[in-house]
């Protein structure tokens, strides 16, 4: 069977869900208005690994919706994203990289998803004119990197993929191209069945041009012999693998969970690159994310339970302001770190803020005044 027709096979009506669990009519009603929201889609192969008789399997809280989406608090945007678009599709937050949003399609929609506002919905956010986005790259020689996102860049078919891949690299000044999919994790058909990828792929790595893909393992269980096969295939292709990891309430908030995670990517030679804080994004704030003081906690704990590559990994949120890395907390203080900043100024800057044990966002602090040695908020 091709991917395309196995991804028909996916999960995504409650009907379908009452044939794996079991729903009371109330939250059969809620589901409902929920997924009309937002779209279910849950894999054959990603339902198979969830215990469907445990309310609490981890990997059914990523995928299955659930009533606590019908919290508002939040917001649809909390990158800044209107600030760095340049046209539909083409972001440039950062003075070096460029971030294509090339579908809103995903092989399944994570219920954390920070882009939730765009994923599995008509939207004028995504890209609809690769040249005008290939030229405006081609014309700003300080960028030296592409991120393809979405959505699912994967979800694209490969003729299309090799139309990107070929323009992009073919542009002097790109040094490498990221491509962020969570097929390996979600859908691995997508990468083991469809061998004219794995050939792109291997085509458009070269002695000094790589291609890095960016996926998201968010718990041990998902990695499993077909995920594995998959990242085998993209690594045999020559592309490096890197994982960003969400920190998630229920999914992997604790230090045993999260250590075991990091380790057994290091073993498959996926390099752990960030553990994202959560965003304060509506209908996922309240289900999922965890609040600041606890998330460094958890994290500094699971960094001790580490070593070498494991660790190398840095906690952040991805700010309207930047990259923002947290860096520690001393007494009632939480000192953070510009990792990356939209203002090139504010790149490695230190700074503090007066700590507040719920609070799960920068913007949920307040400033503190500038210091007498030189730490300013
Ligand atoms: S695969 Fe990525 S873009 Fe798609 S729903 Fe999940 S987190 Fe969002």
């Amino acid at each position: 069977m091709e991917w395309q027709e196995e991804l028909q096979r996916s999960i995504c009506d409650v009907e379908r869900l009452k044939d794996l669990m079991s729903l009371s009519r109330r939250q059969e009603a809620h589901l409902k208005q929920i997924i009309k929201r937002h779209p279910m889609r849950i894999t054959r192969y990603y339902a198979s690994l969830i215990d469907w008789t445990n309310p609490s399997d981890p990997l059914m809280r990523m995928v299955v919706p659930d009533t606590g989406e019908m919290n508002l608090s939040g917001s649809y945007v909390t990158s800044g994203e209107s600030l760095s678009t340049k046209m539909r599709g083409l972001q440039h937050k950062y003075r070096e990289t460029a971030l294509i949003l090339a579908t809103s399609r995903c092989p399944q929609y994570c219920r954390h998803c920070f882009r939730k506002r765009l994923v599995g919905l008509p939207t004028e956010e995504v890209l609809q004119r690769f040249a005008d986005a290939a030229r405006y790259i081609e014309q700003h020689r300080e960028i030296n990197n592409v991120l393809i996102s979405g959505g699912d860049p994967l979800m694209l078919s490969t003729a299309i993929l090799r139309n990107f891949l070929n323009k992009l690299l073919g542009i002097p000044h790109l040094a490498y191209v990221r491509i962020g999919t969570r097929s390996p994790v979600s859908f691995p058909d997508r990468i083991l069945k469809d061998g004219s990828l794995v050939e792109l792929l291997r085509k458009h790595t070269s002695m000094w041009k790589r291609l890095y893909v960016v996926t998201q393992y968010n718990h041990p269980a998902e990695i499993t012999e077909p995920s594995v096969a998959a990242v085998n295939k993209l690594r045999d292709a020559g592309t490096a693998i890197i994982n960003q990891t969400v920190l998630l309430r229920g999914v992997n908030d604790d230090p045993d969970t999260l250590a075991d995670l990091l380790h057994k990517l290091t073993k498959i030679g996926v390099c752990p690159y960030y553990v994202f804080q959560c965003r304060s994004v509506k209908r996922v704030k309240r289900r999922f994310q965890i609040p600041l003081a606890e998330g460094y906690r958890i994290v500094e704990k699971t960094k001790s339970m580490l070593d070498g590559p494991s660790k190398r990994f840095r906690y952040v949120m991805s700010h309207r302001n930047g990259k923002i890395e947290i860096i520690g907390i001393m007494g009632n203080e939480i000192y953070f770190k510009y990792h990356q900043a939209r203002d090139p100024k504010n790149i490695g800057r230190f700074f503090k803020r007066k700590l507040v044990p719920d609070a799960g966002w920068l913007d949920d602090l307040k400033q503190t005044p500038v210091s007498a040695d030189g730490v300013v908020s």
